[in-house]
């Protein structure tokens, strides 16, 4: 299937409204090759799995490495809803993914624009073009829109911001 650019947020964003009906936190990608063919889609399974790390971006790179039976997306380009985390920005770096366009800016959970900024680190040795803002406020709405019912519902856990403190350092033959 080929779709305008502009097209491929719109249907990862379908994708993601169909996952917040079914409990999830509402993220969903697409993987497009070069040519402009759809070679993956997904969305948040960490529900429904019990794996905290079925993010949509790492079920889609997973799916699309299999399809085509290579370890690497060279080439290919990945519309995501929402901006990846650290964890989804490493594994979009290690598939050699060429583009990164998302809707979404994530200042909580980001790892791109926010928090660990894995794609501008020394240690990243593969930087995507990075294009944030598509569908920007309905991706954001749709978020806020599924939070907003949890919080309501009551369903929302209580996450206080985690103790920003450097790990100690453990000298040789003192491990606790
Ligand atoms: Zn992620």
């Amino acid at each position: 299937m080929r779709q305008a650019g502009a097209n491929y947020m719109a249907m990862a964003l379908v994708r993601a409204e169909a996952a917040a009906k079914a409990g999830e936190v509402p993220v969903a990608c697409l993987i497009v090759d070069g040519g402009g063919e759809i070679v993956a889609a997904a969305e948040n399974r960490m529900r429904a799995a019990d794996d905290p790390t079925a993010h949509a971006e790492m079920l889609a790179i997973r799916a699309a490495c299999a399809k085509l039976g290579q370890g690497r997306l060279a080439g290919c380009d990945i519309y995501v809803t929402l901006e990846p985390c650290a964890m989804c920005a490493a594994a979009i770096s290690f598939a050699r993914l060429r583009r990164l366009y998302f809707g979404a800016y994530d200042p909580k959970g980001g790892g791109v624009e926010h928090g660990a900024r894995f794609f501008a680190q020394a240690t990243c040795h593969h930087r995507p073009e990075v294009y944030g803002g598509i569908e920007e406020r309905r991706a954001g709405e749709l978020l806020a829109r599924f939070f907003s019912a949890r919080r309501t519902s009551g369903a929302a856990r209580s996450g206080g911001p985690r103790a920003r403190r450097s790990p100690p350092r453990i000298e040789q033959g003192e491990l606790p």
